[in-house]
């Protein structure tokens, strides 16, 4: 049970590991994990005073040592992409996973009154990015032993619901992305395709999602890691194709 997985020091020893969205929130705990865990991660995101912070965490504690990856994924062109690529190519010459876990939450509102340049933007950094981001390094998780990419969705991706706007949208997008991946490489036994649907989480996504919540009733991101760990594990090479809830009804 991928849940209870209980995670140790060595469980992604020499792994090298991107995750996008890590200065901030579930996707800098999951960085900060995967360091315990013995990996050495790759931190991308848009402010770099975040990532810097979570660097010096990770310096502090005697870990593997990181990198800092800036990018706006917002704004980023696909050569950008690709060019990170290359540069985590002569770095390093394969990576391990990627935990694509950066997104926005856009507006909360009926999509007949949904502003059309945020309904983009949405669509842009919690899809079409994570698209484009995946193709430029898919060359470098095939040169992995075991290449594991893990995309982000939400209750909303899975059923939509109204007022989730692009929101919901750009996660069923995701989820759609783990089934047409996973397919498309299934005769490859040494890259997989899983997604995590967090659950309600105490984030700063989820307080400006939700403002009247207590945010002391919801579970940490520390909480849910056993999964996020997990998925970019050797045991979990068989995995394919998957929605993880972390918080199962
Ligand atoms: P946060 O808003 O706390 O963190 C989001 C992270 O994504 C930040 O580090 C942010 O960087 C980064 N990011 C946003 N825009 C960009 C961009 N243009 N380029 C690069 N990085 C960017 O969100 P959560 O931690 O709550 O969410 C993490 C994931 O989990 C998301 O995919 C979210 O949809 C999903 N999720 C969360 C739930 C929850 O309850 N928290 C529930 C269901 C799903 P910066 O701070 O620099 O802007």
């Amino acid at each position: 049970e991928m849940r209870a997985f209980e995670y140790q020091a060595d469980s992604l020893k020499d792994k090298i590991i991107l995750v996008t969205g890590a200065g901030d929130g579930i996707g800098k705990v999951a960085a900060l994990t995967y360091a315990k865990c013995g990996a050495t991660v790759l931190l991308l995101g848009k402010t770099q005073s975040k990532l810097e912070a979570v660097y010096d965490e990770i310096e502090s504690l005697g870990l593997a040592e990181p990198a800092i990856l800036p990018l706006d994924l917002e704004k980023a062109s696909f050569a950008q992409m690709q060019e990170l690529a290359n540069l985590i190519e002569k770095e390093f010459g394969h990576l391990d996973g990627v935990l694509h876990n950066a997104a926005i939450l856009g507006a909360l509102t009926p999509l007949e009154m949904y502003d059309p340049i945020t309904f983009e933007q949405v669509m842009r950094v919690n899809s079409t990015a994570v698209f484009m981001l995946t193709q430029s390094l898919i060359p470098l998780l095939r040169a992995a032993q075991s290449g594991s990419v893990v995309f982000t969705s939400s209750s909303v991706g899975t059923k939509p619901r109204a007022f989730w706007g692009a929101y919901a949208l750009s996660k069923q997008s995701v989820e759609g992305m783990t089934t047409i991946f996973t397919q498309e490489t299934q005769n490859m036994t040494a890259l997989r395709f899983n997604c995590i649907n967090p659950g309600a989480t105490r984030t700063n996504m989820r307080a400006h999602a939700f403002p009247g919540e207590d945010p002391y009733t919801l579970k940490t991101p520390e909480d849910i890691m056993s999964v996020y760990v997990y998925l970019m594990t050797d045991s979990a090479s068989g995995v394919k194709g998957q929605v993880v809830d972390c918080q199962p009804k």
